[in-house]
């Protein structure tokens, strides 16, 4: 059986704040852009993004790239690529003046420039003090970032697919990059979409864990179509876990708290982060904090035994209400708390993956080939939090993700439009081109009885949250690994009793129950193999010792993981440690 077939220039996978910067740069360029998403753009993950975006503008103290670059590999815990990392800093201020330019509504600061505030990690003069470097529209930064971008790409004339779901990618005898197909929800019918160029924007993939910050929508669709297609995952190991999701809800309070002077306190009312990260205190980076935090509950120190305090009862009112008022009603919706008077329980909850889909700064997906660890995948591209460049490395600065949406977004919609220009002619499908989607579908539809998406979800979820966690270990990776393998094995029993094709949301979420699935393997395989700590991978098992301070091993470990879903197997490839025009900055023990 074949399917209807629609032509577009380019598409982009993913309406966020990533595949709508790189659209506008295609559809300004006169391409045919077909840009899908599972939600109406506007609702896309990036919109709930709080707290700001980083660049060295210097407007409330002094400022420039190369701190933010020192802060950001340092940040990194030296896993980050050196050259994507000095690129990322440098394009910073201009991407940030673009979007002003846009019309994006920054807060003000009083002689009319951006107002920005402290944020963790960000130093200045190489980690001397916290610096004001966060772009901030209140506490609804990514809610402003994506109504503008939305607002350009309308008037640029891109055309949206909205509530369209990605299946699979197609590539050719070549290995070269030709197509997707994708479901159109409302009807359930399923189509190819051949292009030139396919782009990967869809996001992180948060949901393989049981207390997530994030949208129900963060399947990890892109990282379970590339793994399904022969493309290793990167550095999937590294996650992020934000030191203050709303306790028991898991919804996130922004680090903007913090920047704007708020403080974490134990039981006893104690200000432990200043006993942990004496310089940089409540602001160090959130790997830091967070296993600060797990210590001080693990130690007895927590309340109730399971979470810590965000107290902001110190702050001016005014400062609160006109900066932070989202952040007010969620600790009063979420934890039933005026954080005017009283402090908000709050713990470490997955925020975010450091790993994803490899690929270079121009946002071309590379894999190992013939010996180059980094060849071109030709025609497909990644951007945004389903990329692995990689600037972040095992640690991601807060700010650094709306930063890498735009600028790599940009340069990837930059290559692309120049990559049609030097390639006229559009590659034929292969012949099997819906084969493989076909068959997944027709699995999933002839099964009458099996696994229920929900029951093997909860299971996943629940199995990722306790075998990989904020501090790890050898025994519970290797329990962790037989239980994801096993339902793994689950996910290719599940059955859905409703077949009807309108809006069939049972199907939408078993088929994201197969990207899950690949997330998560790739997730606790790297993480069981990486014998040491470094960033947000912290092993019990691997801790800080004379030859190894903080555990980390460079001389064995600073490499970079790929995960191929193909026999569940790990290659690794170097660090880049030459930036591109200044000096490298060579690996440290890293404290604040
Ligand atoms: C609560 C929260 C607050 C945050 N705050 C900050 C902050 O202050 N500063 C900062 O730098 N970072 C912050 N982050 C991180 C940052 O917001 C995200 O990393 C970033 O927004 C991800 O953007 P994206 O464009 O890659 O993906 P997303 O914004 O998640 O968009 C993914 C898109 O892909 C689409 N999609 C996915 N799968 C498919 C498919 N199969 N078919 C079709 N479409 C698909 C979705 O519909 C969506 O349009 C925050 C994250 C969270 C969760």
């Amino acid at each position: 059986m074949s399917l209807p077939v629609r032509t577009f220039d380019a598409v982009i996978v993913g309406a966020g704040g990533a595949g709508m910067r790189a659209a506008l740069q295609l559809a300004e360029a006169g391409l045919k852009v077909a840009v899908l998403s599972k939600v109406f753009p506007t609702r896309s993950h990036t919109v709930a993004a709080q707290g700001g975006i980083g660049a060295s503008l210097g407007n409330m103290a002094e400022d420039n790239w190369h701190y933010h670059f020192f802060d950001t590999v340092k940040g990194s815990d030296w896993l980050g690529d050196q050259d994507a990392i000095e690129y990322l800093c440098r394009e910073a201020p201009k991407v940030v003046y673009e979007l002003e330019h846009f019309g994006m509504p920054f807060d003000r600061n009083a002689d009319g420039t951006i107002y920005q505030r402290p944020f963790g990690g960000h130093s200045s003069n190489y980690g001397e003090k916290p610096v004001p470097r966060a772009c901030a529209a209140a506490d609804r930064t990514g809610h402003a970032l994506l109504h503008t971008l939305y607002q350009r790409n309308v008037r640029a004339n891109t055309q949206f697919f909205v509530e369209w779901m990605a299946l699979d990618l197609i590539r050719d005898e070549e290995g070269d990059v030709v197509g997707v197909t994708a479901l159109e929800m409302e009807t359930g019918d399923v189509m190819i979409l051949h292009a030139k160029t396919v782009m990967f924007a869809t996001g992180g993939a948060g949901r393989i864990f049981a207390a997530s910050t994030n949208a129900f929508i963060n399947t990890g669709d892109g990282l379970g179509m590339a793994a399904r297609a022969g493309i290793p995952l990167e550095d999937m190991e590294f996650w992020q876990f934000h030191p203050t999701g709303v306790a028991g809800a898991g919804v996130l309070i922004t680090e903007g708290v913090r920047g704007e002077g708020g403080i974490l306190r134990n039981v006893n009312g104690e200000r432990f982060m200043e006993r942990y990260a004496p310089t940089l205190k409540d602001l160090a980076p959130r790997d830091f904090v967070s296993r600060s935090m797990d210590q001080e509950i693990k130690e007895g120190r927590g309340v109730n035994g399971d979470h810590v305090l965000l107290d902001l009862t110190h702050l001016d009112p005014e400062k609160i209400i006109k900066k932070l008022p989202s952040i007010r009603e969620i600790a009063l919706k979420f934890a039933n708390v005026d954080c005017l008077k009283e402090p908000i329980p709050v713990v470490p909850t997955i925020h975010y993956q450091m790993g994803g889909i490899p690929t270079n700064i121009h946002g071309q997906v590379v894999a190992p080939k013939n010996g180059n660890p980094n060849e071109v995948i030709n025609g497909l591209y990644a951007v945004g939090e389903c990329s692995c460049v990689s600037v972040h490395g095992a640690n991601r600065l807060g700010t650094n993700s709306l930063l890498d949406l735009v600028v790599f977004g940009r340069a990837a919609g930059n290559h692309v439009v120049d990559f049609h220009k030097k390639n006229p002619v559009l590659k034929p499908l292969p012949k099997n081109a819906a084969d493989f989607t076909l068959a997944r579908l027709n699995r999933l539809e002839s099964r009458t009885s099996g696994e229920q998406t929900q029951d093997v979800g909860l299971s996943l979820r629940k199995t990722m949250q306790a075998h990989c966690g904020v501090f790890r270990n050898q025994k519970l990776l290797e329990e962790g690994v037989t239980k994801v393998m096993e339902i793994a094995e689950r996910v290719n029993h599940i059955a859905i009793k409703d077949k009807s094709k309108v809006f069939n949301t049972a199907r939408v979420e078993a088929l994201e129950m197969e990207n899950l699935i690949e997330v998560a393997k790739a997730t606790i395989v790297s993480a069981e193999a990486r014998k040491e700590s470094r960033g947000a991978h912290a092993r019990e098992d691997f801790a800080d010792s004379a030859a190894h301070p903080n555990g980390r091993n460079d001389e064995e470990w600073m490499k970079h993981t790929l995960w191929y879903s193909e026999g569940n197997r790990l290659e690794y490839k170097p660090v880049n440690m030459k930036p591109l025009t200044v000096d490298s900055i060579p690996p440290k023990t890293r404290s604040f």
